[in-house]
């Protein structure tokens, strides 16, 4: 089959999505796809990504596998897949074991468009035939940072994805709105991405007035918190642990604030409700920890505010980022004490040293992702302690081209209340 002209893709997509023309980046993944050429997409939140592997699951050949992060990704995924007229099935935790079978029966049978699944899945015998029958079109990674934060900590699944284009003979698409050089360059050597085509959109939210706020002490970081959440909008309020949750949480129900709280210790209905109500405005706080937000598409939330830093500029980028959506001006505030960069130091360094004698590759692999992580944390402690424009550090450290050298919304360029 040869690859469709730039009117019959635009065709396409206006057939299975309804979109008139392609968000910047798309068009060239979607070809990158069905060229059969392995590609890296790294677009902001909100860029689109969905479409750069749906489409070329509509129009190329054989079955597109789908690697997602949460259960709740892929069930908002899954029902964009039906929308846009594609047979989409999602294998997780709460499919049973007939429902499983059924859907590998048709999928070995041709009958599957997007299947979608956690990278857990990938090692396990029940997906073997499909992966041995050839049907496997092409193979998306959503959220593919995932790759490189969990692959050497708590997730070692995603090293199942190695080398996988080349076990399957097909190509492979890397998707991502994580973007330092450092995460890029590891997706495409852990994927063994073969000659990859390269799309990257600018990073920078200039609706986003970025803000780092040094606290003294406890007192002054519930003074600015409490000052914070007295501005009007949704907001998000990140903390490091659950207990720091909770404790946050109680606390501002003790003055008044209405707020919930989200962690990983909450089952998953009591998470899909709270989203859900977050999302229709009936709860305008959440205090959570990094377990929320991946795949909450809420477009007006004005507020993002960090209690304690999280370990990196990218991870802290990635939550600020759920903050105006819709394009209408919002605030991220970080709140820091020195003593908070100490702890996530410490944090760092237990992870350093090799755990179990595990074979050498993973323990060399662990060992390189440890010393990595240090250094974020360094630049992680030059940005909020820096007098640079924190536009300027952000997207200078996300590596984009041209960064500013200053704003007209960041705590430094523009004062450290005005939005
Ligand atoms: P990402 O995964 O990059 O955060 P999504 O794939 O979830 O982004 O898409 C974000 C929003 O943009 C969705 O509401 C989607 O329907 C919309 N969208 C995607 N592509 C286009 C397009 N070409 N034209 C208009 N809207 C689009
Ligand atoms: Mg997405």
């Amino acid at each position: 089959m040869g690859v469709p002209t730039s009117d019959s893709l635009r065709s396409a997509l206006l057939h299975h999505f309804g979109y008139p023309d392609f968000r910047p980046g798309q068009e060239v993944l979607v070809r990158a796809a069905l060229e059969g050429r392995d590609a890296v997409g790294l677009l902001p939140t909100g860029g689109g990504k969905s479409v750069t592997y749906l489409l070329p699951a509509a129009l190329g050949r054989g079955v597109t596998l789908v690697v997602s992060p949460l259960v709740s990704l892929m069930a908002d995924q899954r029902r964009r897949g039906i929308e846009a007229r594609l047979r989409t099935e999602a294998l997780h935790s709460g499919v049973s074991a007939r429902e499983r079978r059924d859907i590998l029966g048709r999928a070995l049978a041709g009958h599957l468009d997007v299947l979608l699944l956690a990278p857990e899945r990938l090692g396990s015998p029940t997906l073997a035939p499909l992966l041995a029958s050839g049907q496997v079109g092409r193979v998306a990674v959503d959220e593919a940072h995932c790759l490189i934060q969990w692959g050497f900590d708590f997730r070692p699944a995603y090293l199942a994805l190695a080398g996988i284009g080349r076990r399957l003979r097909c190509p492979v698409l890397a998707v991502t709105a994580t973007a330092t050089p450092e995460v890029r360059v590891g997706i495409e050597r852990v994927l063994g991405l073969r000659r990859p085509v390269r799309v990257r959109q600018s990073f920078d939210r200039p609706n986003l007035a970025w803000r780092v706020r040094r606290v003294r002490g406890e007192g002054a970081r519930w003074a600015a918190l409490v000052e914070l959440l007295g501005r009007p909008g949704p907001a998000l309020v990140y903390a490091p642990t659950r207990r720091s949750v909770e404790a946050v949480r109680d606390a501002l129900a003790r003055l008044g604030f209405g707020a919930e709280a989200y962690h990983a210790g909450l089952s998953d209905p009591e998470r899909s409700r709270m989203q859900d109500r977050f999302i229709a405005g009936e709860v305008r706080l959440v205090v959570a920890t990094n377990a929320f937000g991946m795949g909450v598409d809420k477009a007006d939330v004005r507020q993002v505010v960090h209690w304690a830093p999280p370990g990196s500029i990218e991870a802290w980028y990635q939550e600020a980022g759920r903050a105006g959506r819709d394009g209408e001006p919002a605030a991220c505030t970080v709140l820091w004490h020195p003593e908070d960069l100490r702890l996530q130091r410490r944090l760092a360094s237990s992870g350093a040293t090799d755990r179990d004698g595990a074979d050498d590759a993973r323990a060399g692999e662990r060992r390189r992702w440890a010393r990595a992580r240090a250094r974020r944390l360094r630049a992680l402690g030059r940005f909020l302690r820096g007098r640079r424009c924190r536009r300027a550090v952000v997207l200078d450290y996300l590596g984009e081209d041209d960064p500013p050298r200053s704003c007209a919304a960041c705590d430094r360029c523009a004062g450290p209340s005005s939005l």
